[in-house]
């Protein structure tokens, strides 16, 4: 049986944690900061749990220097329950933005007490003719949170304004030029705007990552404001975000952040009440439009410093933990520190691949190249071949190498607790594969 420090772990996540942070978090379970009992046991409203929260808050937005208008949020959902909390807010508000405006300029045309139906009427008439949701698809998860989208509220309002499939012969692996996207026209550019434009910044399956922020997506002027949500599920605390670009930022823990079981949800505050009310349930149900479950609804759970309901204090605990050891470690560099790290890590592995290019296929196309989940075949997706390169490397302890269930092949996860020695040694043993010594 081999031991912890045996074994290099590559898993797309759940994914490796620090062995110190979990070292400590053996003994917090028995009992936390001297109180008698252990940290999954005490009350997620005790003063420590407050404590956990406001540590973890403060590390997350010192390490992506996060504005003051943003709030941060803990939610249980997993990346999939916010597919669906993306939705349901972002249409709320759209239609509460919309029923304002409606009533106001009805209200100006005339003195008229059937004004509730007239503005009814006339929001109905813009849902069914302007409320869209703008989905750019580079991967699986885009893909699913698009479909989410399509079962909640129909793909009528869905528009995929990029699928990458479509101009790469049906595969993923590219990102396209960005103008051939069809997104949904501004104010500016004469359209009315979408409710939100969404993108996935690492693509787990697919090994596709956004370089950079899509210029597409910045605005010039305020008329001009998109609506930006973005997965950075298995992304998070890797590389530098200007948040002010993004209305929300999501991610679950379970890659780069911690344990299973926490959601970390970034939003700015002009997205939420006070600032931003949002529709009534029943003018959405008469709108059939869908109305979501309490648990993922932004607004409770910011009013409720993320405590609407129990929350898992202990996986809040880890992530604080893994973020304020890259604070200390990084000092004035934020997340700039770990940046360097996962790049040179990754490059790394890809310079490897490179080398042996008769041996090793990178599946997507270098321009978007996942820093994060490096997705390859061996021999041209031979299966004997990926056996035994899969079967080679279980023998010198690298675990976790197999692709997703559903391409295949081989995926190195290079999450900021996979070290550069662990980096070394898979890029050692790919070196020995390839020139047939292993
Ligand atoms: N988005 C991305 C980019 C993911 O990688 C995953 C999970 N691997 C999800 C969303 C879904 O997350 P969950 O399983 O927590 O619902």
């Amino acid at each position: 049986m081999p031991s912890r420090d045996q074994v290099s772990y590559f898993g797309a996540g759940p994914a490796p944690l620090p062995t110190s942070v979990l070292e400590k978090a053996s003994q917090t379970l028995l009992n936390y900061n001297d109180m008698g009992i252990g940290i999954t046991e005490i009350s997620h409203r005790s003063p420590e749990a407050n404590k956990i929260l406001a540590d973890t808050k403060t590390a997350l937005a010192t390490l992506l220097d996060i504005p003051d208008d943003y709030d941060i949020l803990f939610l249980q959902s997993g990346g999939s329950g916010q597919f669906s909390a993306v939705v349901y807010h972002m249409v709320s508000s759209w239609v509460e933005k919309r029923r304002k405006r409606a009533e106001q300029e009805i209200k100006a045309e005339a003195s008229d007490r059937a004004l509730e139906q007239k503005v009814f009427d006339r929001l109905q008439k813009e849902v069914k003719e302007e409320l869209r949701l703008d989905y750019l698809v580079t991967g699986s998860w885009s893909l699913k949170a698009s479909q989410e989208a399509a079962r909640l509220v129909g793909a009528e309002h869905v528009n995929v304004a990029m699928d990458a499939r479509k101009t790469n012969d049906g595969k993923l692996g590219k990102i396209p030029a960005e103008n051939e996207w069809k997104l949904t026209p501004t104010k500016n550019q004469g359209g009315t705007g979408a409710a939100l434009t969404y993108l996935c910044d690492n693509e787990t399956v697919d090994g596709v990552e956004f370089p950079s922020f899509p210029s597409a997506l910045d605005a010039q002027s305020p008329d001009d404001e998109r609506l930006v949500i973005a997965d950075m599920s298995s992304n998070f605390i890797s590389r530098k975000v200007d948040v002010s670009k993004y209305a929300v930022i999501f991610g679950g823990a379970q890659k780069n952040i911690g344990t299973t079981g926490i959601t970390i949800v970034i939003v700015r505050k002009s997205l939420l009440p006070p600032h931003a009310p949002l529709a009534d349930p029943r003018l959405l149900r008469d709108l059939k439009l869908p109305v979501g479950p309490i648990v993922l609804d932004w607004p409770t759970i910011a009013k409720n410093n993320s405590l609407y309901n129990t929350l898992p204090i202990f996986d809040v605990w880890v992530a604080g933990q893994v973020m304020q050891s890259l604070v200390k470690l990084y000092g004035s560099k934020k997340i700039a520190g770990q940046q360097d790290i996962s790049d040179r890590k990754a490059q790394l592995i890809y310079e490897t691949l490179d080398a042996h290019r008769e041996v090793y296929q990178v599946v997507p196309d270098k321009s978007v190249r996942s820093r994060m989940n490096i997705c390859f075949r061996v021999r041209g997706g031979d299966a004997d071949a990926e056996k035994a390169f899969l079967a080679g490397a279980a023998e010198k302890g690298l675990l976790g190498l197999k692709g997703h269930r559903s391409v295949g092949g081989i995926r190195a996860s290079n999450y900021n607790a996979v070290t550069l020695e662990a980096v070394q040694k898979l890029v050692g043993y790919m070196e020995d594969y390839a020139k047939g010594g292993s």
